[in-house]
């Protein structure tokens, strides 16, 4: 095809998605030049990369450097690389579709936000930074060479109004690419010297090439990470923050490691103020960049932060792995688990001090982080500081939005306590009018409110802390270990202990109940927990929570209601009510109806009640019949 050029046409996402650009505000467009000098950095970094493991490659000689010249009587930019270059069936590939996944809805979000805001912190994070140079373009041109020693040149041409030229060069050209930006009449300004280098400062000054613009180094060029702690300021590490994700605020920490031993490395690594998961793709989003001295081996290298870290930023630069290590093989490099490790350790350090010299800022940092962080209930080597860094809501705390440490809770348990008790719910309102609460609160024992699924995972992880108090869930709570506590006053019994006569009806009354219920039940006996309520369902012994329950339920796709124990409180006015209309005739209808109203009422608090017909007709019927004893009816 050499000389000849061939017409393609841009995928329908691509088109809607240079709509946008070309429609969207016009407050940021310099962040194309980020684009493109990322995309430059990039490509010599891969160059880079492949010449450190002996590859051949074209023009070895030519220094790894981004170039950008002004040309004002052509109204024209121009940025070049010596970077690895495209063939043109890369450039086919790579400029002209869109690669991430999740790109559709990408460009649905990015339809809604550009009517009124600013897209340029997120262009660049899903695969189609390239494209926001049309913001500025009336024409571009690309002419490119790869590194392969016998690759042609090509010219990619394009206006970005729905199809691009591509051409083969006969005349030779050095490696690397060169992209020509006629710029539009209203972007002339990115042909002032100063527009552009500030630009340059401001979004890329850590790029690890130098930029020159019209023959002069912009960028400055150092390794931050690898300078003395003390001589860095706040501002650089901000800068270098927002550099490497875009953030447009600064982090919410920093930490900084420097390691010599057992194996060396620097690391920088940031907490965000925010959560980047806004588009669902956070997943591509995860990991730290990976450098062996000073050369970039792997954009967000996942091995080197457990998930449950996910929410850290950064990169790690070591000279003790070798080179030419292949990306595959960095998953079982032990240098790589070795400094994972360590990291690790640094982090969740960090996090203990931050804990415990500022609650408040840590706890901030649960509101945004916790929920990724409490993913950590599998890191068992790091459990103990895993636990210490829990927060949870919980009975002793006044109000909503207070938050409890394990230690805390530990601090405020009575003495002979064991246990750290918890329970899982919707809400704090929810929880608080649990039947299953209300022993512990005859007790006076504190119990941990969890609202997330995640939680009882975190709590099963931990299992002891401090390998003095066993986390248990309240349902299985063992109820003769809270004998030893007194009851506070104000909720102790009121009611009247049964005589051995009654005793023994109400052990009829038991087995009627079982009859009733049927195998709905595995059994129904006299509850120890219960005060207010008059019955409720537990899980029998041994059995998982039924949060855990519900979960397994949701992911087997189970709609069926688990069996479990129908526990009835003695002690209720209902329940004595019961047994004296047993007593008097056992076959008396209202028992069964009772039964059935409660055990339903007990299952629509456990969240299993499919059907509320029966219930609600149920509850008519008693209202009816309650109501022809109101007084006004005498
Ligand atoms: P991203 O950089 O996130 O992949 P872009 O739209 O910025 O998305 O670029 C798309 C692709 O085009 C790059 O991944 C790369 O393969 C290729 N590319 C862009 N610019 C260059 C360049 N200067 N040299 C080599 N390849 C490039
Ligand atoms: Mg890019």
């Amino acid at each position: 095809m050499a000389g000849k050029a061939k017409s393609y046409k841009f995928k329908a996402e691509i088109n809607q998605l240079l709509d946008i650009l070309v429609h969207s505000l016009y407050t940021n467009r310099e962040i194309f030049i980020r684009e493109l000098v990322s995309n430059a950095s990039d490509a010599l970094d891969k160059l880079r990369f492949e010449m450190t493991r002996g590859t051949e490659v074209a023009d070895k000689n030519l220094p790894l450097e981004i170039k950008i010249t002004l040309d004002k009587d052509k109204k024209m930019l121009t940025i070049h690389d010596t970077g690895i270059g495209m063939t043109g069936e890369e450039i086919v590939k790579n400029i002209g579709t869109i690669a991430k996944s999740g790109s559709a809805d990408f460009l649905q979000k990015l339809s809604e936000e550009a009517k009124d805001k600013d897209v340029s912190n997120i262009i660049g994070k899903f695969g189609v930074g390239f494209y926001s140079v049309f913001m500025v373009a009336s024409e571009v041109n690309i002419t490119s060479r790869s590194f392969q020693p016998d690759a042609k040149p090509i010219r990619w041409t394009s206006s970005g109004m729905g199809s691009f030229k591509l051409e083969e060069l006969d005349e030779p050209v050095q490696r690397g690419t060169s992209i020509e930006i006629h710029l539009k009449e209203d972007a002339e300004e990115f042909l002032e010297k100063y527009r552009v280098e500030s630009t340059i400062k401001k979004h890329s000054n850590f790029i690890s090439f130098p930029i020159m613009v019209d023959g002069e180094k912009v960028n400055t060029v150092t390794a931050l990470w690898r300078e003395p702690k003390s001589s860095i300021k706040k501002e650089q590490y901000d800068e270098f923050y927002k550099y490497l994700t875009y953030d447009s605020e600064p982090p919410m920490d920093t930490i900084h490691v420097s390691i010599d031993a057992p194996v060396q490395f620097n690391s920088l690594m940031f907490i965000p103020k925010q959560t980047f998961d806004m588009f669902g793709i956070s997943k591509e989003d995860i990991g730290l960049d990976l450098y062996v001295k000073g050369v970039l081996i792997q954009h967000k290298n996942s091995e080197l932060l457990p998930e449950y870290l996910g929410f850290i930023k950064g990169m790690v630069d070591s000279p003790d792995i070798p080179l030419n290590i292949s990306r595959e093989t960095l998953q079982e490099n032990r240098v790589v688990m070795k400094i994972s490790q360590t990291l690790v350790k640094q982090v969740l350090s960090f996090l203990t001090k931050k804990a415990k010299d500022d609650p408040e800022a840590y706890a901030e940092f649960w509101k945004i982080h916790g929920k990724i962080f409490k993913l950590g209930y599998s890191d068992y080597a790091n459990m103990e500081k895993f636990a210490d860094l829990l927060r949870f809501d919980s009975s002793a705390l006044e109000e909503e939005g207070q938050l409890t440490s394990l230690a805390e809770y530990v601090e405020r348990a009575k003495e002979d306590q064991k246990e750290i008790y918890y329970i899982t719910g919707a809400s704090r309102e929810a929880l608080q009018s649990d039947p299953h609460l209300e022993i512990f609160k005859r007790k006076g024992l504190e119990v941990l409110y969890l609202y997330d699924p995640v939680d009882e995972f975190a709590m099963t992880g931990v299992v002891k802390y401090k390998s003095d108090y066993t986390l248990t869930a309240v349902e299985q709570a063992d109820l003769s270990k809270l004998e030893k506590f007194e009851d506070s006053e104000e909720t102790e019994s009121k009611a009247e202990a049964l005589s051995d006569g009654e005793e023994k009806v109400f052990k009829k009354l038991l087995k009627k109940i079982q009859d009733i219920l049927g195998d709905r039940v595995t059994e129904v006996r006299e509850s120890k927990r219960l005060h207010d309520s008059a019955s409720c369902l537990v899980s029998p012994d041994g059995d998982m929570t039924s949060q855990m329950q519900k979960i397994l339920h949701i992911m087997n796709k189970d709609t069926s209601v688990p069996k479990k124990v129908f526990e009835v409180n003695k002690d209720h006015a209902l329940v004595r009510n019961m047994l004296k209309i047993y007593k008097n005739d056992p076959k008396d209808p209202f028992i069964t109806e009772a039964v059935e109203q409660l055990y339903e009422s007990a299952l629509l608090l456990e969240g299993y009640l499919t059907d509320p017909h029966k219930l609600v007709n149920r509850i008519q019927d008693i209202l009816l019949k309650s109501s022809q004893w109101h007084p006004a009816q005498q």
